[in-house]
């Protein structure tokens, strides 16, 4: 069975399609697992979520997800952030507002945890560095943890000394998930922040193991224009083109 793991979408339906096009291209999955942050920074949160719950898939909530729908402070974000979210706010319908209010934050599936931030605080802490992956591995059980969030794919490797090793997740270059336990990210795709604009996602092949990072090209102006004409902020808008 493959999986396609989808993080931090972002509400920007153009390059969600084009990542849906090329899972189907590649020959399709038998899931999605999503991420979190579905909405917020990006010009269509409605089609977003539409879309997601067209396919066979699990999601869990992003700090985004949250507040949009007032679960958490905006003032816990910064201006920008808080005001997309807020205009996120008033577009979703409720039955947005229910699926969103109904995502759990932690899910399974098999030798997988699923969490947006990471294990330790699932909705908002950022797994950058070797130190915060390092104390995260004893606070879950299974051996493989997902996590979205900072939008950068990043592989964290639990080593036999306990230390923590970070391997890049690069472009279509397979990376057999082994015996040692990895927190996985599988990138950004509705606002990549590791220098390259291109959506980001992964697929996971259960079968042999394998996870494979790929990057697809999307038109990033059509979005751009969405958020112009709704008038999110420019930082946000101008961002998308540097993937950062
Ligand atoms: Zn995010």
């Amino acid at each position: 069975m493959r999986y396609a793991l989808l993080a931090d979408i972002h509400a920007n339906l153009t390059a969600f399609n084009a990542v849906l096009n090329d899972i189907e291209h590649r020959g399709g999955v038998e899931e999605l697992w999503c991420l979190g942050d579905i909405v917020g920074y990006g010009p269509s949160p409605c089609e977003c979520i539409e879309i997601l719950r067209k396919y066979k898939h699990i999601s869990i909530a992003g700090n985004h997800d949250l507040g949009a729908i007032g679960k958490v402070a905006l003032s816990d974000f910064n201006p920008d952030a808080a005001y997309a979210c807020r205009w996120t706010s008033q577009q979703l319908s409720t039955a947005d507002i229910e699926y969103l209010g109904n995502l759990p934050n932690t899910l399974y599936r098999g030798d997988f945890t699923l969490v947006h931030g990471s294990p330790r605080e699932p909705i908002w802490q950022y797994l950058i560095s070797k130190g915060s992956a390092q104390e995260n591995f004893s606070y879950f059980e299974t051996r493989y943890c997902l996590v979205g969030h900072s939008h950068i794919p990043i592989i964290f490797r639990q080593e036999e000394d306990a230390s923590c090793n970070l391997i890049p997740l690069s472009y279509s270059i397979g990376q057999v998930l082994g015996k040692r336990r990895m927190i996985v990210n599988p990138g950004s795709i509705g606002q990549p922040r590791d220098g390259d604009p291109r959506a980001s996602y992964a697929i996971y092949d259960g079968d042999s193991g394998v996870l494979r990072l790929y990057r697809v090209d999307y038109d990033v102006g059509a979005t751009q224009t969405e958020m112009t004409r709704k008038n999110l902020p420019v930082k946000l808008i101008v961002r998308l083109e540097h993937g950062l």
